[in-house]
């Protein structure tokens, strides 16, 4: 059996030294539990040692799971959002990290009714073809759309690391984010808070350069189920 609280006190050690490192307050970073592949008992586990934002990829699997483990963590959608699965989304999530493109968009605004859904767009910051995200050069066109849809209440920005990670090039990545969220908040006249950038592998990485949410899925409840 993972020690699931071991593990996530192993996270929190290195979020605290990676901050310091660069000045940094470690209590602007928050942990996301990643519960993909993750059975009922291990996320409850993460609860109990304290995680109170959770994150899910699917919106099939968070179907079966949000239900039993309940509301009173805040859940997030961290995958690719297909447009035939946005009404079920906007019920069972709290927070969409992965806007990255304008029909979803248009999507969205059809189903969400009364009140703001809380989001983040997605940025490919990698150039890696089969990852999702919108690229950098198009970033601002989707943000206008996020700010005109009225029923999106925008955060900030979320990436996935480069694959495999490597010390400069994940770095890169990691501050290709943080400076195209400075243009972008120049440019519109907005606040982006909130970096959602790094992963198990990375996220010490993405400290350095700005993070302010880390995804962690193995690193904090050990294999996935698949
Ligand atoms: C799976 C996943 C993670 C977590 O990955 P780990 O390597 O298990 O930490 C983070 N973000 C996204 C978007 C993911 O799909």
């Amino acid at each position: 059996m993972v020690d699931v609280a071991k593990n996530l006190e192993v996270v929190r050690n290195k979020i605290y030294d990676a901050a310091r490192k660069v000045g940094r307050d470690p209590d602007e970073i928050t942990i996301l539990g990643v519960t993909k592949g993750i059975d009922i008992e291990r996320i409850v586990a993460g609860i109990n040692a304290g995680l109170k934002v959770l994150g899910e990829n699917r919106v099939q699997e968070a179907e079966q799971k949000i239900p039993q483990i309940g509301r009173d963590v805040e859940w997030h959608m961290i995958g690719y959002l297909q447009r035939n699965k946005v009404k079920k989304a906007v019920k069972l999530f709290d927070f969409i990290q992965s806007v990255d493109r304008i029909p979803l968009v248009e999507e969205l605004k059809k189903r969400i009714h009364g009140g703001n859904m809380r989001c983040l767009i997605e940025v490919n910051t990698s150039g890696e073809l089969q990852k999702h995200g919108v690229m950098p050069g198009d970033a601002a066109d989707l943000l206008r759309a996020v700010l005109e849809s009225e029923v999106l209440d925008v955060r900030g920005l979320m990436t996935v690391g480069p694959y495999p990670p490597e010390e400069t090039r994940s770095r890169e990545a990691f501050r290709m984010l943080r400076e195209l969220r400075d243009r972008l908040e120049n440019e519109f006249h907005i606040d982006l808070p909130i970096l959602s950038m790094g992963m198990s592998e990375d996220f010490e990485w993405a400290i350095l350069e700005g993070s302010t949410m880390v995804r962690i899925g193995r690193g904090i409840f050990g294999a996935r189920n698949y």
